[in-house]
């Protein structure tokens, strides 16, 4: 194949802006430039991605199906450039057509299919699958309007929906030819069939057609390109509305109806089951949509259904995708025929499931009901693998039956997925090693010692390619130039680095780029906050969902302290700090956005006195989301990484602040243990309980955090200003929910359920020696130098790689175009 010339390239741009929009550049607006330019982009990715899959068909490769409700990709265009060959080309092109790239890249809406770090990190896994070369796709759903954008007005916190494909998406390719049917509801008649054979049969029921979109995923210089295939449902027969047999025309209206609210909404909530019927809607379309088409596409080059499992493996990311064991079991039994143990046979030689949490309230649990109302053939599944499943139990523990209260699917009027999953797969991984550690010894102890061998651990990773090397190019090319560009897909290589952490030039090198990083976000945040902050104060950065249990809380409380101490003491010893926040809360979440008015509200005050001479600052980032992650990561100096031991499974901001050479201030949770093992305790800030601590409290009833707040002034000083109208003064009694839940026991909620005030005293020593720290220039740099240098385990890479060969046996294939 041929590859395209810059004035090829050039002129591919200026005859799509005539196509689309009859314009010339001269005329064209800058998103109109964008759609250009990117149709002239996927152009050359067409190319690799049908020779990416002819490869694939050749050599009869094994796939992974990576079944995740999110897909957080962030902006493609710079991306896919970057990753492109033609790298080069492409960017002087653009320039020789007098356009500006950054100004075109910022027409892109970031696509925001997913909420945080889960669907973050499927889009980070997508992007190290193809840049490794393994065979993959990412199955979703194409929701219409995907993660709110958050507006801040007068401090609260406002969600605009995000109708990211209004101009169109121009990566996306429709593939209607692979539409498959979805049914719910009705009820399941038994027939025989001719030979005798009992049928099971869903009657009556409401369909739709699930269309998929398929977005490219481009490897890095490797000519392989994945698909991202993202499922829309469309009404199955439109026709039936001319029919005005009564019967018929109101279940053709509640077809539309049900297909046009399917894919209609991403749910904003992080790590919060709601239990809503519509969300199981979603699940099982995009699930079934993806097995369907997963098994029909196995059956066209082979011919036994029983060695499914040597060419797929399904990977549930978390139990949102978990009706894929069920539905998978349906398609083995009632399409192809194979018997019950020949089905699970398979079955669980296909699914794998991730775990990416133990917080009580984010476990899926389905109300029977509703379940078996919505999906009545599988839930007939789900019992009897229920009901095999309990006698094995009984089996093996005879006379236990706590054992089948914990371990049974369904138990107690519902369905629980997380046993599904771990039942009806082969694998079971947590997301770093303390997790895992959890998991095994306390969430999941009795299905550890039941499936010993099932269980292990993948600690998450982040792409170095949209994270340093788009995200941070002054420090990409900084790195390329000490020691060479085989970073870029071994990160492994970073850690040469090291070598260069105690000479002065290259410390102040890196702390100059750290500078210019800063200047730029100091820009942006100058553009969209209008604060003005000082690019040489210490950038202080906590940007991760907003929520309790990552504890934006006790931040903002010693926030509190530090500037009632500063008032109290103006000459005290303080190094600028400018405390940067960014968070969205889940619309529904009413403490979270308590949280959010609290910091702006602090901010207020706190950035309007004079008296303290711009000593700190506080700047809430509005609407946090990939593309301006990559402006925070790569100008921060401290990274906040102080969630309540035993509650952040992994994190993954952690890492892309490490890479960035960020040094942490954090507790021993998740991946934090990780982090400090491979950068050493000298250059991080670590603070407070352990999660063996907390859990000893919590298994003990928690503490009594009135103790400390009768015992220490300058806590309860800060407390006070919560309801005595400080920061607040219209309304004084806006923050006594917060104050309550510090203090209250409520319900059956503990008070300061999550340690905030148990851990004060030590996160504040922990910011007192960032302070002092920082003084000491070229110990910081060093430090900072080591943290980019030994980040390279933190690549989704390395997890990935881990996933290939430990779980999924992929191959790599190498596309020659
Ligand atoms: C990485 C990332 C997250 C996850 O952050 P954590 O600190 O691990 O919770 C969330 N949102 C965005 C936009 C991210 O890039």
């Amino acid at each position: 194949m041929d590859k395209i010339t810059k004035s090829e390239f050039k002129e591919n741009v200026t005859d799509y802006l005539k196509v689309l929009y009859r314009r010339e550049v001269s005329e064209a607006t800058q998103q109109q430039l964008f759609q250009a330019v990117s149709y002239a982009v996927k152009d050359i990715v067409v190319d690799q991605w049908m020779a990416t899959h002819k490869a694939y068909e050749k050599q009869d490769v094994k796939t992974v199906y990576y079944l995740s409700m999110e897909f957080l990709m962030g902006r493609a265009l710079g991306n896919m450039i970057i990753n492109l060959s033609a790298n080069k080309m492409i960017k002087e092109a653009i320039a020789e057509l007098g356009l500006d790239l950054n100004s075109i890249e910022d027409q892109e809406p970031d696509p925001a299919l997913g909420n945080g770090g889960l669907g973050r990190l499927a889009a980070c896994f997508l992007d190290s699958l193809s840049t490794l070369g393994y065979p993959a796709y990412g199955c979703g759903i194409r929701y219409k309007y995907g993660m709110f954008k958050q507006r801040i007005k007068d401090g609260y916190q406002l969600e605009v929906p995000d109708d990211w494909l209004k101009d169109g998406y121009p990566f996306e390719i429709k593939r209607s030819e692979y539409a498959v049917e979805v049914k719910f509801g009705g009820y399941v008649a038994i027939r025989k069939d001719a030979n005798g054979k009992d049928r099971f049969i869903q009657e009556n029921y409401q369909s739709v057609m699930a269309v998929p979109y398929d977005l490219p995923i481009v490897g890095y210089n490797n000519n392989i390109v994945n698909t991202l295939r993202i499922w829309d449902a469309e009404a199955i027969d439109t026709f039936n509305l001319d029919s005005f047999d009564k019967g018929d025309y109101q279940k053709a209206v509640e077809q539309q109806n049900l297909a046009r609210t399917i894919c209609e909404v991403l749910y904003p909530n992080d790590n919060h089951y709601a239990g809503k019927e519509l969300r199981l809607k979603q699940q099982y379309f995009f699930v079934s949509a993806s097995v369907q088409r997963a098994v029909s596409k196995y059956m066209e080059k082979h011919n036994d259904i029983r060695k499914l499992h040597e060419k797929v493996a399904f990977q549930l990311n978390d139990t949102h995708p978990t009706v894929a064991v069920a539905e998978l079991m349906r398609i083995l039994m009632d399409c192809y025929d194979l018997e019950w143990n020949e089905a699970w046979e398979v079955t669980t030689k296909t699914c794998a499931y991730t775990n990416h949490t133990i917080m009580s309230e984010a476990l899926e649990k389905w109300p029977i009901e509703l379940f078996s109302r919505l999906l009545p053939r599988i839930y007939q599944i789900i019992e009897e693998i229920n009901r095999r499943f309990i006698i094995e139990i009984q089996n093996t523990y005879p006379g236990d039956y706590h054992k089948i209260e914990k371990m049974a699917i369904i138990y107690d009027g519902q369905v629980k997925m997380a046993h599904l999953a771990i039942v009806g797969g082969y694998s079971v991984n947590g997301v770093a090693r303390l997790h895992t550690e959890i998991l095994k010894k306390q969430e999941l102890k009795d299905f550890y010692q039941h499936f010993p061998t099932k269980f292990n651990n993948k600690t998450n990773g982040i792409t170095q390619r949209r994270f340093l090397l788009h995200g941070n190019p002054l420090l990409a090319d900084w790195v390329t130039s000490k020691i060479g560009n085989e970073w870029i897909t071994d990160l492994s290589h970073i850690n040469e680095l090291a070598i260069y952490a105690d000479d002065e030039k290259c410390q102040k090198e890196f702390m100059n780029i750290k500078y210019q990083n800063k200047v730029r976000l100091a820009q942006y945040i100058q553009e969209h906050n209008g604060v003005t902050i000082n690019p040489r104060s210490i950038f202080d950065v906590q940007v991760k969902r907003l929520h309790e249990y990552k504890r934006q809380l006790l931040n903002i409380l010693h926030v509190m302290h530090l500037y009632n101490q500063l008032k109290r003491n103006p000459g005290m010893e303080f190094y600028p700090r400018t405390f940067i926040f960014g968070a969205k809360a889940s619309a529904g979440y009413r403490r979270a956005k308590a949280i959010i008015k609290l910091i702006n509200s602090v901010a207020n005050v706190i950035n309007n006195d004079t008296s303290i001479q711009n000593k700190i600052k506080v700047v809430f980032i509005e609407d946090y989301k990939v593309s301006n992650a990559e402006l925070i990561f790569s100008a921060a100096d401290v990274s906040e990484q102080i969630s309540t031991a035993s509650k952040e499974a992994s994190g993954t901001g952690n890492m892309k602040f490490m890479l960035n050479g960020a040094l942490t201030i954090g507790t021993m949770d998740g991946a934090n243990v990780e982090i400090v093992e491979e950068v050493g305790e000298e250059n991080a800030f670590i603070f407070g309980l352990s999660s063996d601590e907390v859990i000893q409290f919590e298994q003990n009833g928690g503490y009594n955090p009135k103790e400390i707040f009768n015992i220490d002034q300058d806590i309860r000083a800060v407390l006070t200003q919560l309801i005595n109208g400080f920061y607040s003064p219209e309304n004084p009694e806006l923050f006594r929910e917060l104050y309550n839940s510090l203090l209250e026991n409520n319900g059956g909620e503990r008070a300061d359920q999550y340690f905030i005030l148990k851990d004060f005293r030590s996160y504040e020593e922990a910011q007192k020696k960032v302070g002092a720290y920082y003084q000491d220039e070229k110990a910081w740099a060093k430090s900072a130098i080591l943290n980019t240098a030994k980040s390279g385990k933190f690549s989704s890479d390395r997890t990935i790689e881990e996933y290939a060969t430990e779980l999924w046996n992929l191959n790599k294939v190498k596309v020659e175009l």
